[in-house]
């Protein structure tokens, strides 16, 4: 891997079944579905992740020959109505998106829904991949188009939207290309670490000697700063602690015993790509994604965490996620509602309501940086559904 080159983190979302998966399995080389119950039942469950490099071989991109121009990290997200929240957290990892929309089936609940939280989490950039071109007519792909371009205005107006086929691996390059044309976001490398976890685990093998123990790993993305081998680092909100029916946030201290860019073992990172730290924690800490949703820094630097927050907020006319389009009504106080902020997902209880403002209790506490982007969610249905979007002030 060339130590130069940027990386980009990339976002794979849409409907269930229109080929998310297939079409990173194309650019990548390697099937996101891989727990047991995601095979047996084809569909994606958590985050997948897949790292690249493209490469430019002439006028051709491509994922073998020629100059190398740029790493990409990808995310597959679930497109299971029931695992929006999981999308949700994958979105505050990513620069940009792919939205895969099956040309057959063309705009359905999920497309709309992984859409708006697009825009509800500030994700910048965006292609469509118009996907299974090889099941329509042209003109049934030209009046599919036709509706994705509608779709986007006034929300990603500049998106390409590209015609392939991700089973037969048609115009794969030019989503490459499309890849390689998104501008880096400026990387902030100066400020205090932010690396915001998105999962947890344990990643000993059965049988290992005490001697080759690994502690707990935290994956996630680098946001802001840099972090080196050795550093210590400081966790929050933490660790949840019982005490006599009572909970609590324990802030974590730690120092960091490796890192991996990828798969690749590093001696510092910086912002830019899907990344894991493994830590001098007991590696039963970091199972079953135990600290996804909490923010690593420098001891001292995050802000003390809180239950109570106060949000201005913008909400969506219409409830997408579902069949028929529902109006969004107005927040109400005392109304529960799902909060999603960085890779946490917390529920919040709206004491007061002033304008487009509230002030909300929340359940599980937040580490509060001012400005940092809130997606609300509303109980519909026994559905958390987006309905709006927020700022911490
Ligand atoms: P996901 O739920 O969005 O991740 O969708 P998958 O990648 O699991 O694909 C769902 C189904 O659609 C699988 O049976 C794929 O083989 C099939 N599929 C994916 N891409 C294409 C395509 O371009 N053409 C056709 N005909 N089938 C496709
Ligand atoms: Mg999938």
């Amino acid at each position: 891997m060339n130590e130069e080159l940027e990386t980009l983190n990339i976002g794979i979302v849409g409907h269930i079944d229109h080929g998310k998966t297939t079409l990173l399995h194309k650019l990548s080389g390697k099937w996101t579905d891989t727990h047991s119950q995601e095979l047996k039942r084809g569909i994606t469950l958590k985050l997948g992740y897949a790292d690249i490099t493209i490469y430019k071989d002439k006028e051709h991109y491509n994922k073998e020959k020629g100059v190398p121009v740029l790493h990409v990290s990808f995310v597959d997200s679930p497109g299971h109505e029931m695992l929006m929240a999981t999308m949700l957290s994958g979105a505050a990892i990513i620069d940009a998106a792919i939205l895969v929309i099956a040309a057959n089936e063309g705009i359905k609940p999920q497309t709309r829904e992984h859409l708006i939280a697009l825009q509800a989490k500030k994700v910048k950039h965006l292609i469509v991949a118009q996907n299974k071109i090889d099941l329509v007519t042209l003109e049934q792909s030209k009046k599919n188009y036709a509706e994705i371009k509608q779709l986007l205005k006034g929300r990603y107006d500049q998106a390409p939207i590209i015609p392939v086929s991700a089973q037969q691996e048609v115009n794969i390059e030019e989503i490459y290309k499309a890849i390689a044309e998104i501008p880096i976001p400026s990387r902030n490398k100066t400020g205090a670490p932010l690396f915001i976890v998105a999962r947890s685990f344990d990643i000993n093998k059965p049988g290992i000697t005490p001697k080759q123990l690994h502690g707990a790993v935290l994956g996630g993305t680098l946001k802001q700063g840099t972090l080196k081998v050795s550093d210590e680092i400081e966790i929050k909100p933490g660790r949840v602690i019982k005490e006599s029916n009572q909970y609590y946030y324990k802030t974590i201290k730690t120092k960091i015993i490796s890192l991996f860019n990828g798969s690749r073992k590093v001696e510092q990172l910086s912002p830019g790509g899907s990344m894991s730290i493994e830590t001098e924690l007991d590696m039963a800490l970091g199972k079953s994604d135990g600290f996804a949703g909490c923010i690593a820094s420098k001891p001292g630097a995050l802000p003390e965490i809180t239950s109570n927050i106060k949000i201005k907020f913008t909400l969506f006319a219409e409830v997408f996620g579902i069949s028929n389009v529902a109006k969004v009504e107005p927040l109400k106080v005392s109304e529960m509602l799902m909060l999603s902020i960085n890779t946490s997902m917390t529920v919040g209880v709206a004491k007061k309501i002033k304008g487009n403002e509230t002030e909300l209790s929340l359940k599980i506490p937040i580490v509060p940086q001012r400005g940092e982007n809130v997606g609300i969610a509303r109980n519909i249905n026994n559905h958390w559904r987006l309905i709006g979007y927020g700022e911490i002030i």
